[in-house]
């Protein structure tokens, strides 16, 4: 069902990784969160303590890992990254509390899916730097707190209710990290290529911009495709023609929507007559996982008016419509 290839290129890790800004001040946009950020750094160096620990959520590709290593320099401090999934047992999150130093960042991606047993080790770990530690077993089985070093733990989820509340309580600083305005993702796309030496005019980062579907990493993935198509078609340099001629060619979307996006909402036009329509009846024709739709592809469409949401289901809105079939994808739209 998917009408673009949405996969990755190969080498994709490393060269978002080469533009990855290291410093507060190189972060574009998400200005309330930087700025609380920002008074928490500074409160922290002035007491010479590490900060608090901090959660971000909100859908993948919006600068959470990049604000994590961001604390991490601005704190001068080491940082260890891992994620919910990899932890599968107490012993493997003890082993990393135990070798953490002094304002060391940890930085858990997909914090939600810790397996219970692991957070609930996690609890005393944040909040008074205290790990049970068990020795022996069976009926001489004892447990002996353990101190480990004042750290701060970096947690990043899709969505924020996913997680526990006596989990979330432990976090100082919470925060919604949101989609990119077409301006934000523009000067993030002149960031890039200054970074990668390619010439861009002002038009042209905004049509790339325009069709990010509100993500740096998309907004550093389509430069990438177009900067190979401006060094094979034209000088090298690119501009809004180019842009467009090479994002078209891609099957790119001119208002970002992907080819999911674009199933998604076909699906509910074509076989539930635009909703309301329950989640689980559009994951099942759609043949994806609940949880892939909820955090990748509905945030945006609901951020971008394409979609709404009540108790009765979803429905697809006018914009959508028209824009579908302005597109030629929907043909005999109501
Ligand atoms: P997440 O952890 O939310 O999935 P990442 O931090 O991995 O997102 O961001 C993906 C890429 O997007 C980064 O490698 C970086 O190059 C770019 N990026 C993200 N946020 C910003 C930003 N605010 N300014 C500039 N580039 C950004």
């Amino acid at each position: 069902l998917r009408l673009i290839d949405t996969n990755e290129q190969p080498g994709e890790e490393k060269f978002q990784w080469s533009l990855r800004p290291d410093k507060l001040s190189d972060y574009i946009g998400q200005k309330d969160l930087l700025t609380r950020l920002g008074i928490s750094i500074k409160a922290a160096k002035k007491r010479g303590e590490p900060i608090d620990h901090v959660l971000l959520y909100g859908p993948p590709g919006l600068g959470k890992t990049t604000l994590a290593h961001i604390i991490s320099n601005e704190m001068s401090s080491n940082i260890i990254c891992t994620s919910g999934p990899a932890i599968e047992r107490s012993g493997d999150l003890m082993g990393i509390l135990t070798n953490l130093q002094y304002a060391d960042v940890l930085f858990i991606d997909e914090i939600h899916r810790l397996p219970r047993p692991v957070e609930e080790f996690l609890y005393s770990a944040m909040e008074d730097f205290k790990i049970d530690f068990v020795v022996d077993k069976g009926p001489f089985a004892k447990t002996i707190k353990v101190n480990i070093k004042h750290f701060t733990l970096v947690g990043a989820t899709t969505r924020a209710g996913l997680l526990s509340s006596p989990l979330r309580d432990r976090f100082g600083i919470l925060h919604h990290v949101d989609f990119y305005s077409t301006e934000e993702l523009g000067e993030i796309v002149k960031r890039s290529s200054s970074i990668l030496n390619v010439p861009v005019d002002e038009k042209g980062a905004l049509e790339i911009a325009r069709r990010s579907r509100g993500t740096p990493r998309i907004a550093n993935r389509l430069l990438r495709r177009v900067r190979d198509y401006a060094e094979v078609i034209g000088d090298g340099s690119i501009n809004e023609e180019i842009a467009i001629k090479s994002l078209g060619l891609e099957g790119i979307d001119p208002e970002g929507l992907d080819g999911m996006d674009k199933s998604y909402l076909k699906t509910i036009i074509e076989n539930y007559q635009g909703g309301p329509v329950g989640i689980e009846a559009i994951a099942a024709t759609l043949n994806e996982e609940v949880d892939t739709l909820q955090d990748m592809v509905e945030p945006f469409l609901l951020k971008t008016g394409y979609i709404s949401r009540s108790p009765s289901g979803r429905r697809v809105t006018h914009k959508a419509y028209q824009h579908l079939g302005d597109s030629g994808i929907l043909i005999q739209s109501s």
